[in-house]
């Protein structure tokens, strides 16, 4: 792979933006990336590990002359993010984001967009539990999805540019629209790390067995739901806050299947729990067949993917 771009600014410095970082090196994918988080401490970090070419001491400094400027900080934040380095932009240059929520992120972010400067917004399906600059590794995205959303009349080569960055960090890449990306995501992750989040919480209520059997004795099932309720706080409260639509309509749907399935335990159906686990349980070889989970049974340990 060549390169893509001369210079990418990569702004936030967390998982999302070294794992980026890395796989950019790993490729040859861009001349030089700079870097910018906001605490001298990840800043600090980032110079120790090597991450980034070069860290700056300010977002305006990091995108300047940068072809790519990726925003990898919080949903919450991107708004002001965006505030903040818009009068530093290259005329041609191109920024996108990687944040999981899309709608909202167009909304705080484009109209920050100066003329002559491209905005194509982006999720990498790819993640782990884990945040900061130290828990990056090039080989995130790899066979990951890469999902584009620019809004319509976009400038084609720019989002062109950014299909060949993403395929050169090994991500497969297709495009989509913010309402239906919110959706499809509510579905596959913003509601089940919701869900795991209260298994988890429900279990640390009952402190008689939290304290010891719960955790001594977690089973696959169990320890799963730990691992995604032990993503970061703050990525998460802003995509409940912002994806608030969607995730309601599926809370909602869950919550009706809950139901029924509570019902079926109560009346003895067992051949509606049979049809119901039969049916879910083709859609994890599903998964497995289109690539997107092995089969091992390593129960999560792993470097797993949300
Ligand atoms: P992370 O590891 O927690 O890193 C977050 C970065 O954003 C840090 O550099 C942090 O700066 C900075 N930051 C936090 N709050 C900020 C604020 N209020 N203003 C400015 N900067 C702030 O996060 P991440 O996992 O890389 O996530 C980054 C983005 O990627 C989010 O939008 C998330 O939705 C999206 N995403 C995450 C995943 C995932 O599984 N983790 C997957 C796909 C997309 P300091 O360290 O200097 O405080």
């Amino acid at each position: 792979m060549s390169q893509v771009y001369d210079r990418v600014a990569l702004i936030g410095l967390g998982l999302i933006a070294s794992s980026m970082f890395w796989a950019i090196k790993r490729a040859g994918l861009a001349g030089e990336v700079t870097g910018y988080s906001r605490s001298a401490k990840t800043r600090d970090t980032a110079r120790q590990i090597g991450l980034c070419d070069r860290v700056c001491d300010s977002a305006i400094e990091a995108v300047k002359d940068a072809d790519l400027v990726v925003l990898c900080v919080p949903v919450g934040a991107m708004e002001a993010v965006a505030q903040e380095i818009s009068g530093a932009l290259n005329p041609g240059a191109t920024v996108t984001d990687v944040g999981s929520v899309k709608r909202h992120v167009i909304q705080s972010v484009a109209p920050y967009i100066p003329e002559g400067v491209h905005f194509v917004p982006a999720h990498p399906l790819a993640g782990t539990e884990h945040s900061g600059p130290e828990s990056g590794f090039a080989e995130l995205y790899d066979n990951r999805w890469c999902l584009l959303v620019p809004a319509e009349g976009s400038d084609r080569g720019a989002v062109k540019k950014l299909r060949s960055l993403w395929e050169g960090m090994g991500a497969n890449v297709e495009e989509m629209d913010a309402d239906h990306h919110d959706l499809v995501l509510s579905v596959t992750s913003h509601a089940p790390h919701l869900i795991a989040y209260t298994m988890v919480g429900v279990a640390d209520d009952l402190s008689r067995v939290t304290d010891s059997e719960v955790i001594k004795y977690s089973a696959a099932g169990f320890r799963d739901f730990t691992r995604i309720a032990a993503s970061d706080p703050t990525m998460w409260r802003d995509v409940f806050l912002t994806n608030k639509d969607a995730t309601l309509e599926i809370l909602g749907r869950f919550t009706e299947e809950l139901f029924a399935l509570q019902r079926a335990i109560r009346t003895g159906d067992g051949e509606q729990l049979f049809d119901y686990f039969t049916r879910t349980r083709a859609i994890r070889r599903g998964i497995i067949e289109a690539g997107q989970d092995t089969d091992a049974p390593d129960f999560g340990r792993g470097k797993a993917s949300q």
